[in-house]
């Protein structure tokens, strides 16, 4: 075989390009993963906020609206009361998905920053930079389909609320 034909290089493009997004989607997956397990793990420092079960959507929003034990809660609390309710009472979620983004943006955003620094610096490698920083970027846009259908419960079928929501998606 001619190894200097076009066609030979055109193939091995092709299969790093292959390789290098199903990679960026398994990191992708990873770092995702890895954030949300992260605020699955942290503790609401108040015990009675902590220990406080809402079960359903509608008494979520009205717990965090005019409950005290919610809104005189100091505001990592919140957050992570607001995210860890969806263990409780899942899809859809209380927050919008502008919000969903965030809640992974935030977390993501000093790892992205350093990893901006890093790779300025020269310390990274130009295809582990690829498959990095399209992993970072894309992960916080493209998970939500994912937690959407996570965070479906069994019961949720039944449920009117998750239908008509399931089918505009
Ligand atoms: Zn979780």
């Amino acid at each position: 075989m001619d190894f200097s034909t076009g066609s030979y290089t055109s193939w091995v493009v092709v299969i790093q390009w292959a390789a290098e997004v199903s990679l960026g989607l398994y990191v992708l997956d990873l770092i995702t993963g890895i954030v949300h397990m992260h605020l699955d793990y942290q503790e609401v420092r108040d015990r009675a906020l902590r220990l406080h079960v809402e079960k359903t959507i509608p008494d979520v929003i009205r717990f965090e609206k005019e409950d005290p034990l919610f809104y005189t809660a100091t505001p990592n609390d919140q957050y992570l009361w607001n995210f860890h309710v969806h263990h409780d009472a899942p899809y859809p979620s209380v927050d919008d998905e502008t919000e969903l983004m965030m809640q992974i943006i935030r977390p993501l955003a000093p790892v992205y920053l350093l990893s901006v620094i890093l790779c300025y610096l020269g310390y990274m490698n130009p295809t582990f930079a690829r498959i990095w920083f399209a992993a970072l970027t894309v992960g916080p846009l493209v998970r939500f389909d994912f937690i959407k259908i996570m965070m479906t419960p069994h019961t949720s079928h039944k449920s009117p609320r998750a239908r008509p929501h399931l089918q505009e998606a």
